[in-house]
């Protein structure tokens, strides 16, 4: 029979290598991986049968761990989707998948942090190579022949058919010498419920007494009651989600019931994914119906602006065969994206008033992010308006002023919201706009981050106040600050205004005397119903 002899891309080459050199001290989560991939495999055929019950008949999907200690390998067992001769070696050899480079370049030598980026860029798979000096993998799908993948990890590997009859797939783990300790039944056991207990597959293993034992919860960690679950466990399954080994900032869990079915489990991380800003990048929770998978980063589900938001969504009201074609538009949809807002923001709500410190942290990642809700959902603008933090000249230091204080201490002679927006924090602060308004003593908030030149345009008013930039030839604002002199200096200044106005002739619209500046001689101020400078910048720079 043939027997097909292949070489593994320098890119694996490279990744095997690092793998085995760079995760010896945290070796045990190879078996998180492969329990993970055995898991995958499942949902797929779970997918997969929506339209073909037959696929799965009456077998109850589950993994199987079998070690052997004469032989001296450990087998991770699933009764899966399984792969087809070029399927396996499309995943499991020639070809880089594409997070390869990705995780070879954010290898930090934190091991800790290392062993997260394997689920982070898609390589688990070769984790099998830091326990394993062969590894032999037989798989089957229902519609293809058997095969098997043999390779030492070093440079090459083979494939051949196999009789393997039932579908799914055994990865093989010849173990090291040193490694024979994950032979042990309790070992295994131990590492199942560390890392892969929330897995809602049966886990299985065969104990002393040769009886075959589900050594996991086996329950999809979401439907369990709230009052089962500790801060610890919503931690755990956070770090198995998310594969982020930072604990979350917040969590939310929410079970309803009525006209609209859903449970909902959403968190607040940390820190910002190195994906962010990558407008390309696909975001959002995962979404399950019926506790089937469905699928990864369910962007209808929440709007842009929460894209920070991990968690699982699991729903009755949508068809097992929803794609996001359908989710697009869907009216349920619609309904279960308003309650999660709603959801998220109360989750804010509540660590801005009881957690400060918390949410100082999570404004320093994700204001930026979250003030794009002030731009695109109106009808919770007031709501995502009072979650702002901003640098003001009254506390210069700290982005920590709320509207609603900045409000509280208006003097009563103050009308509006005076804001300056500049590139950075230096030249906000050292803007001449600001002397006037210094000298008597109006807060003036300082915006420096791109968007908020949208923001302000957007955000035109705060509990009955309107935004007022201190560029702006604000009539308003000028009798505020002018002196009762006003009419005197016009007077005295008369021919240097006009001399000015001559020169500068088209290219401004009026030179005015103003009291704003105390030190410095002039400053550019746009008129009151034009664009703003940086505005004008803006769309200049971007074409328009
Ligand atoms: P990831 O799971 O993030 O895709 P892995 O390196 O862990 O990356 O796995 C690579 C691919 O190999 C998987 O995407 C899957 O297509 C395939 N694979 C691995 N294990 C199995 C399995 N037990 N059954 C079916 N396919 C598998
Ligand atoms: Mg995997």
């Amino acid at each position: 029979m043939a027997v097909e002899k292949r070489e593994f891309q320098a890119e694996v080459r490279h990744l095997l290598h690092l793998m085995i050199h760079s995760l010896y001290s945290n070796k045990e989560i190879f078996l998180r991986e492969l329990i993970s991939n055995a898991s995958d495999a499942c949902d797929k055929l779970r997918f997969e049968a929506i339209a073909k019950p037959e696929l799965i008949g009456g077998d109850e999907l589950h993994v199987e761990l079998i070690p052997d200690a004469a032989a001296g390998t450990l087998t991770i067992r699933d009764n899966g989707v399984g792969m087809s001769h070029d399927e396996v070696i499309d995943n499991l050899g020639t070809i880089a998948r594409s997070g390869t480079r990705k995780f070879i370049e954010s290898l930090s030598g934190d091991q800790k942090k290392d062993s997260q980026l394997i689920g982070q860029f898609g390589v688990g798979f070769y984790s099998a190579y830091i326990v394993a000096d062969k590894v032999t993998v037989l798989s089957k799908r229902t519609d293809a022949d058997g095969v098997r993948w043999e390779s030492d990890g070093q440079g090459e590997f083979t494939i051949e058919p196999s009789f393997k009859l039932d579908r799914g797939t055994e990865v093989i783990l010849h173990l090291r010498e040193d490694d024979r300790e994950f032979l042990e039944p309790a070992r295994l056991s131990n590492l199942v419920r560390k890392y892969s207990d929330h897995i809602s597959l049966p886990i299985k293993l065969k104990n002393d007494k040769d009886e075959t034992e589900t050594i996991n919860q086996a329950r999809a960690f979401w439907t369990r009651p709230k009052s089962e679950l500790k801060d610890e466990d919503y931690a755990k399954f956070y770090e198995q989600l998310t594969h982020d080994y930072e604990a979350p900032l917040a969590h939310a869990h929410h079970r309803v019931e009525g006209t609209l079915e859903y449970t909902s489990l959403l968190y607040i991380p940390a820190r910002a994914p190195f994906d962010l800003w990558d407008r390309e990048q696909s975001r959002g929770v995962q979404l399950y119906v019926k506790r089937v998978f469905i699928m990864d980063k369910a962007a209808e589900l929440l709007p842009s602006y929460l894209r920070f938001v991990r968690g699982v969504v699991d729903t009755a009201d949508l068809p097992l065969n929803v794609s996001r074609e359908i989710l697009q538009g869907n009216r349920t949809v619609e309904k279960i994206r308003n309650a999660l807002v709603k959801r998220v923001l109360d989750l804010l709500d509540d660590m801005a008033a009881n957690k400060p410190d918390d949410y100082a942290k999570f404004w320093q990642v994700f204001g930026t992010v979250l003030k794009e809700g002030l731009v695109e959902d109106h009808a919770n603008q007031e709501r995502i308006a009072r979650l702002c933090r901003f640098h003001s000249t009254t506390a210069p230091d700290k982005a920590d002023v709320t509207l609603e204080a900045y409000v509280a201490r208006m003097p009563a002679e103050q009308n509006g919201i005076y804001y300056l927006t500049a590139d950075t924090l230096a030249a906000a602060r050292s803007s001449p706009h600001l002397e006037g308004f210094r000298a008597h003593n109006f807060e003036v908030l300082l915006l420096t981050d791109r968007i908020d030149e949208w923001v302000v345009n957007h955000l035109q008013s705060f509990g009955g106040k309107k935004l007022e930039s201190v560029a702006r030839a604000s009539r308003d604002l000028d009798a505020k600050i002018e002196t009762p002199e006003k009419a005197r200096l016009e007077g005295e200044f008369k021919d240097v205004v006009e001399r000015l106005q001559k020169v500068l002739g088209e290219r401004v619209e009026s030179v005015r005397l103003s009291s704003r500046l105390t030190e410095s001689p002039s400053c550019l101020v746009a008129g009151e119903h034009a664009l703003s400078r940086r505005l004008e910048e803006m769309l200049k720079r971007a074409g328009e």
